[in-house]
């Protein structure tokens, strides 16, 4: 069809081999070289642009300044054998005056080629002057006066990855160009002329060949357009996922709710005045017609479990089943432990079902949920393979939704059940992110933390000081505190984050010396299942004190006597990140405090960011402040959650155009829910072109 140029993978790209593959990858976010296609090449923004339309003369040339000149090569100065240190300088004049062309490490074969001695070419790089010399060295381009129409006036600068030079990359964006097919309008056409949108093609190639600053500002019209395109294809895409829930008959659930109190009556605690509200939310929904779908939006510890407890609680009065999933086995687990106390008062049962599960302990969980023995089930996304089928299934509550896809979303849909749907999550999300990644979904919000809870003190401290933090955590855990220690994001590797959590997990044992180094853990995600387990368990029951891990531990785990957190690099974290690692401390009746160790010098924004989290413990306005400091809409951490992200829409700048894309999407979907009419048609290209192609299947099956 159409589209199938765009879908070439990069490697069949001319100049682009496998490797070259995997970095481009990399830089476009996609998993690996395969899944990258040209597309996502052409949909990758330029983040600035070199002007080298600047062409004053070598004598009037300011320092540091890009230009270009047209010079005369003069003479060529290799440097003396065995002197590799010594560059290689060419001398090249012009009517204003000389300049060195200087080579580090050069073939002097190739130099001589390509800037022969009496020859005139065009050059274009950085000039520096010393002692009143100018030099550039490694000019960026060098032709001959010849070619100079070849000389790019005006260079886009793609964002980078180790291993890619930007020439290679630009090259191969020049070779997607041309497979760009002019393709029909999918936009309102009001809505073009109003906002002047150039066409998709146009604005790719206008993404590509910025003349000005402002074209590769967002709100450019060709950023704006792109922006619109993805919008809109996310919103019609949730538009028709969710015109398809809600076509599914809801399931009325109405009690007496006496599992429901006897669940209360047995909690330590009475609920919040947000916990109430959101479960009477909850209660009016599946007494519904129609299947809920909300969101509850917590931040973290405001107790969202106790709140699904009682919802899923409902639903086996009801005489149906409820499950829980989580998006990490040690969240499995921790939750099936919580909600197996919760319930056992009521005499629900709980199961569990996780992916690690083999032979016959599987196979008997399956019988007891296939039975519907087992009233509530907590597990992994395994909960929704095939091979598992409910007797009853009425509510499906997903904890920490940001790290999964819409797929599993649907796949539950699949299993020809149509249960209540409640997401729960603890990234505190404003508004419009809220719209731009779930669409219309009802939500509740919990805005108090619980009773109780003491303040967590943090502090940022340069890790220039380690030592000092290391002395004073050893003083705790012989006191018999506990302490997380949460080891800094290696950037591109899984393998460095293991290094160096095991780095500092033997450096930590050998300084906390024999007799204490015993009660210092590790956890970090390589590890089997098993292991992890292991390790939580022993932390939660006091036998290691010091637990050092990577960012496994970022979401729900609930050990309440644990009170000290410390955070290395706390500067390479997302704000919000940081917020949820803290929030591992503070859940019990113990004062906490939270340590930021940074490494200097910081940038001013870096500061900026530390001194937030320093002044509240607000997720929600830490959310905000992290999304006016970044400008960007990679608040939910989008690119490792699965959750389709945007790549050119920046949702701090383009909320105008979200919400005229949820509109227009509304609008489409009613006019023309098939999309069947040639708008529709083009509608479908789009939801192509931006992979949200799994709602077409909706259609289909329509
Ligand atoms: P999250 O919203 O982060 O998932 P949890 O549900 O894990 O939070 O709850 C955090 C802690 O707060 C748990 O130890 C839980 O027992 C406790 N908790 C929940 N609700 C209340 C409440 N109303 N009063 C006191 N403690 C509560
Ligand atoms: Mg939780």
């Amino acid at each position: 069809m159409q589209l199938d140029p765009l879908f070439k993978p990069v490697e069949s790209l001319p100049g682009i081999g496998p490797k070259l593959a995997e970095l481009i990858a990399r830089v476009t976010g996609r998993e690996n070289a395969e899944e990258t296609r040209a597309l996502d090449l052409l949909l990758l923004p330029p983040h600035s642009l070199i002007d080298r339309s600047r062409n004053p003369g070598i004598a009037f040339s300011p320092e540091g300044a890009i230009v270009t000149l047209t010079v005369r090569v003069d003479r060529h100065q290799p440097a003396p054998r065995g002197r590799s240190n010594v560059p290689y300088r060419v001398f090249v004049h012009d009517e204003t005056g000389e300049m060195a062309l200087t080579f580090f490490h050069a073939q002097s074969a190739w130099l001589e080629r390509q800037l022969p001695v009496g020859e005139t070419v065009v050059v274009s790089g950085k000039v520096d002057w010393f002692n009143g010399r100018a030099s550039m060295v490694h000019p960026d381009h060098m032709v001959r006066e010849a070619d100079a129409a070849t000389l790019p006036t005006h260079e886009p600068v793609y964002p980078l990855t180790a291993g890619l030079s930007p020439k290679v990359l630009r090259k191969a964006i020049e070779a997607a160009l041309p497979l760009v097919p002019d393709l029909p309008e999918w936009c309102d056409p009001h809505l073009v002329e109003r906002q002047t949108f150039p066409t998709f093609a146009g604005a790719v190639r206008q993404l590509h060949d910025p003349r000005d600053p402002v074209d590769i500002a967002p709100q450019s019209p060709a950023r704006r357009r792109l922006a619109y395109d993805e919008f809109l294809a996310g919103q019609v895409s949730l538009a028709l996922v969710r015109s398809n829930l809600r076509k599914l008959p809801g399931r009325t659930i109405a009690t007496e709710g006496r599992l429901r109190e006897r669940v209360t009556a047995a909690l330590p605690f009475s609920l919040t005045r947000s916990q109430e509200a959101a479960l009477a939310d909850i209660r009016a929904d599946m007494a519904g017609k129609d299947r809920m779908l909300r969101l509850v939006q917590g931040d973290v510890g405001s107790g969202k479990t106790a709140v699904a407890m009682l919802a899923m609680a409902e639903v086996v009065e009801a005489g149906a089943q409820a499950v829980m999933m989580a998006p990490t086995e040690i969240l499995a687990r921790q939750h099936f432990a919580t909600l197996s106390k919760m319930a056992a008062p009521a005499g629900i049962r709980v199961e569990i079902l996780t992916g690690r599960m083999k032979g016959r302990e599987r196979s008997e969980a399956l019988e007891r949920i296939a039975s519907g023995e087992a009233g509530i089930v907590v597990g992994t996304h395994a909960l929704f393979q095939d091979s598992v089928s409910y007797h009853d299934l009425a509510l499906a509550v997903v904890d920490e939704q940001h790290r999964f896809g819409v797929h599993q979303r649907l796949r539950l849909t699949s299993k020809g059940q149509a249960p209540h749907m409640l997401v729960m999550t603890a990234t505190p999300i404003p508004r419009t992110l809220v719209l731009a990644a779930f669409g219309d979904m009802d939500v509740s919000q919990l805005t108090e933390k619980p009773a109780g809870r003491k303040p967590i003190s943090t502090v940022t401290i340069p890790d220039e000081r380690m030592g000092e933090i290391v002395a004073r955590l050893r003083a705790a855990v012989m006191e018999g505190r506990k302490a997380y220690w949460i080891c800094p994001l290696v950037e591109d590797s899984e393998l460095s984050d293991l290094a160096s959590a095991e780095t500092r997990h033997a450096h930590l044992v050998r300084t906390f010396g024999p007799e204490l180094g015993a009660l210092v853990g590790l956890v970090h995600g390589r590890m089997s299942g098993e292991d992890k387990d292991r390790a939580m368990e022993a932390f939660k029951r006091g036998e290691t004190r010091l637990l050092v891990a990577t960012t496994v531990i970022e979401v729900g785990v609930d050990v309440p006597d644990a009170t000290i957190m410390v955070i290395e690099h706390a500067e390479n974290f997302g704000l919000s990140q940081v917020h949820q690692l803290r929030g591992r401390v503070g859940r019990g009746d113990e004062a906490s405090s939270c340590i930021l160790l940074y490494h200097g010098p910081l940038s001013e924004t870096a500061h900026a960011r530390l001194a937030i989290l320093r002044e509240t413990e607000d997720g929600f306005r830490i959310a905000e402040e992290d999304l006016k400091l970044r400008g960007e809409g990679d608040l939910l951490g989008i690119k490792q959650s699965g959750l389709p992200g945007f790549r050119l829409a920046d949702i701090s700048v383009h909320a105008d155009l979200l919400e005229m894309a949820r509109t227009d999407a509304r609008n489409l979907t009613l006019a023309d829910p098939q999309l069947a009419t040639p708008r529709g048609e083009a509608v479908r290209m789009l939801l192509y072109l931006m992979r949200r192609d799994e709602a077409i299947r909706f259609l289909r099956a329509g």
